[in-house]
């Protein structure tokens, strides 16, 4: 089994905790972990569990997978256990789902429509192909040096983040791009390691950015640019030959440089969740605080757990295809963490994490605003 050549790295797991439990607020920090209780569901448990497959003494089945799978990959494991040890726990869990896959026990059924999906329809909600662009609502080139990727999430659900993020960068006189041939990033796919479909996506999506004349790749969506600027780089390696950034980091730098004038005010206490494929997968934290701070007459929050100590919405890894109830969970954990600044606005920086806030909310006795930073920058011009 291919996981014998990580037979080191998972012994290397002392069984510390130290990746369960936020060092800051002493708050749990894994929702895996504490949705579920038993140790298989840990982060130490998973160690254990990909131990005990690599040396053949236990066998993959469905009960293990499930364990795998209800990882939401939000990285806090990752960053504590890094910390302490160097050592990497999510990769060896990515590795431990490609090895459930080829054998048969992964990804979840859940994952693999939503992969069906993304081949036959180009998003993995299997919405249709022809209505993807219905939120635009004129003319856009085709090719430029600086290329809009508006995502699945926005173009199907939140059509109002995409238009935001049109105004905005016209109101910076940025010249831009829509790609014709725009689908799904694959970020599921690639997270539940569905690896012969994430290639096929992958090649396909380079090819059609290079056909715009990209230099530069823009999304709004933490997701999407977690898989563009980390993992499409190891998988398609020298022919990525454009950059990719996120619109918090592409317009703090435009605010920075005087292009971008945020002018009305918006009387709103804020508060910001920290995107996991954001923040601690990708270091960004400032640069969204900053813009929410440009605008005038606001006032941001912090939650409790904020940073890289926040507390993921719950969407990740696959897990709200594969586990929406779970999703649910983890996702009203935070929307009352959220509440509880006396913030009435909540403000993230990727399409993901609001829509499971907003499904989530929806089942709730919560009364919060959610938003995506691109809607409150576009309401400031
Ligand atoms: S912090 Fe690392 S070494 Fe400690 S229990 Fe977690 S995975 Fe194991
Ligand atoms: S990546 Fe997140 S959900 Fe997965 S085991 Fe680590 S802390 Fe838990």
């Amino acid at each position: 089994m291919e996981l014998s050549k990580y037979i080191r790295e998972f012994e290397l797991c002392v069984k510390c905790s130290f990746c369960q439990e936020d060092p800051i607020t002493h708050l749990p920090i894994c929702p895996e972990a504490e949705r579920f209780g038993f140790e298989s569901y840990r982060p130490s448990g998973l160690m254990e569990l990909a131990r005990a497959l690599a040396h053949r003494n236990i066998g993959l089945s469905e009960g293990l997978a499930k364990r795998f799978y209800s990882c939401l990959t939000c990285g806090a494991c990752d960053k504590l256990c890094y910390s302490l040890t160097g050592k990497r726990p999510l990769n060896l869990f990515l590795e431990t789902r490609r090895v459930l896959v080829k054998s048969g026990f992964g990804p979840m059924p859940g994952q693999l429509e939503a992969t069906v999906n993304v081949l036959s329809t180009s998003n993995p909600y299997g919405k249709p192909k022809d209505q993807r662009f219905k939120w635009v609502k004129e003319a856009i080139p085709n090719k430029a040096e600086i290329v809009y990727f508006a995502g699945c999430t926005p173009s199907y659900y939140f059509p109002e983040q995409a238009q935001s993020t049109l105004k905005v960068l016209k109101a910076a006189g940025i010249k831009f791009a829509i790609m014709p041939n725009e689908r799904c990033c694959g970020y599921t796919t690639i997270m539940t390691g569905q690896d012969d479909a994430a290639m096929d996506i992958v090649t396909g999506n380079v090819k059609y950015i290079k056909e715009t004349g990209a230099k530069t790749l823009l999304t709004s969506c933490a997701m999407c640019y977690k898989i563009f600027n980390q993992d499409y780089f190891k998988l398609a390696g020298e022919k990525m030959d454009f950059e990719v950034t996120h619109t918090s980091l592409f317009f703090n730098d435009l605010v920075n440089e005087n292009k971008l004038k945020l002018k009305k005010p918006i009387s709103e206490t804020i508060t910001y969740h920290d995107p996991c494929n954001l923040g601690r997968l990708n270091n960004v934290y400032d640069e969204p605080r900053n813009l929410i701070e440009q605008i005038p007459k606001t006032q941001l929050v912090e939650m409790e757990r904020n940073r890289g100590s926040a507390w993921c919405c719950g969407a990740g890894g696959g897990v709200k295809f594969a586990f929406p109830d779970f999703a649910n969970w983890t996702a009203i954990e935070r929307l009352k963490e959220a509440q509880s600044t006396g913030a009435k606005l909540l403000v993230s920086a990727c399409p993901e994490c609001e829509l499971n806030f907003m499904d989530s909310l929806k089942t709730i006795d919560k009364k919060i605003k959610i938003q995506d930073v691109n809607q409150i920058l576009a309401m400031s011009l």
